[in-house]
């Protein structure tokens, strides 16, 4: 608190027009960053948990701000989301980051896999498969080795979810469910529908190897996939004993501090060549 001899119906009031202020600039600030392409895209690569070989990466959006640094995701996406910038946010970083990693090798040689986060409201606009075949077109990147992670609240909310997903698949994109187990799908919501991937929340991951509960937790998701035969991957494994034990229980691939941050694109290219 600033001013403690002030009552607390002003410090209230001053308080939410100081928010309203400062997200409006965030707003503006923002949508100026799109239009001068002043954000950037960082990747964190994403490993088979088998050989620990690295199999694709997730671009994670950054806002290299003038007066405040660089500003974290969780604090402008939220903004992005409510004000609809995220529609031509998410759109900016899919065509970013399909051009900058278009011919990027894998361990294997091919194509690096590129997963891209895809919010409620751009998957809902009615051109939303249009403008990914463009940027696919567009980059030359091949829809084989796009993945979008969607939310599972994303899949729940929307009807029409399946018919677009379906139109994706046919493009031929995968679809990953991003933070797994955090929401509330139904396996019913879930079996129709064309889904590669799911990939299991942190949070499970961070009590994993204190947690009875956790590790239940996640060998009900990783049998869940089994059953229904989508791949799995574990986000912020940050131990050498979580991947280990989510290696013996079958995890397919796995994510996280232990094993690479969010880079830029130059670090990313280096880490190929030293390889
Ligand atoms: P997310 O999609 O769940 O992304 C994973 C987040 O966990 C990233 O945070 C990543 O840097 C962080 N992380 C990765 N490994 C570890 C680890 O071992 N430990 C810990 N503690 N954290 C780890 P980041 O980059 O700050 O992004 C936060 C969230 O912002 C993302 O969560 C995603 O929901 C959203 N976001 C980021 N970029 C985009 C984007 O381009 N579009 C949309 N719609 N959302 C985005
Ligand atoms: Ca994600
Ligand atoms: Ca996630
Ligand atoms: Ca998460």
């Amino acid at each position: 608190a600033k001013s403690q001899g002030r009552n607390r119906y002003q410090f209230f009031t001053e308080d939410m027009s100081e928010r309203t202020h400062e997200r409006m600039q965030m707003e503006q600030g923002l949508r100026r960053a799109i239009e001068s392409d002043a954000l950037e895209v960082h990747y964190q690569p994403q490993l088979r948990l088998s050989d620990r070989q690295r199999v694709g990466v997730e671009a994670l959006v950054r806002w290299p701000h003038p007066d405040l640094g660089m500003v974290a995701p969780a604090r402008f996406i939220p903004v992005a989301e409510e004000s609809g910038i995220i529609e031509a946010l998410g759109l900016w970083v899919l065509r970013r980051a399909c051009r900058d990693i278009v011919g990027l090798p894998d361990c294997d040689g091919r194509q690096m896999r590129l997963a891209v986060n895809v919010s409620v409201r751009q998957f809902l606009r009615d051109d939303f498969v249009t403008q990914v075949l463009e940027v696919l077109t567009e980059t030359g990147f091949p829809a084989e080795a796009l993945e979008l992670e969607i939310t599972e609240s994303t899949v729940q909310v929307i009807e029409r979810s399946a018919g677009i997903l379906d139109a994706l698949k046919r493009l031929g994109v995968s679809i990953s469910i991003d933070d797994f187990g955090t929401g509330y799908s139904s396996l019913s919501v879930l079996r129709g529908l064309p889904i590669d991937r799911i990939k299991i929340d942190r949070s499970f991951v961070l009590d994993l190897t204190e947690n009875d509960d956790a590790r239940a937790m996640i060998d009900a998701m990783l049998a869940l996939g089994r059953s229904l035969r989508m791949k799995t991957i574990a986000e912020g494994i940050e131990l050498a004993e979580q991947a280990d034990l989510l290696t013996r229980l079958g995890c397919d691939e796995g994510q996280g501090y232990l094993f690479a941050r969010p880079m830029p694109l130059a670090d990313l290219r280096l880490s190929l060549t030293r390889r």
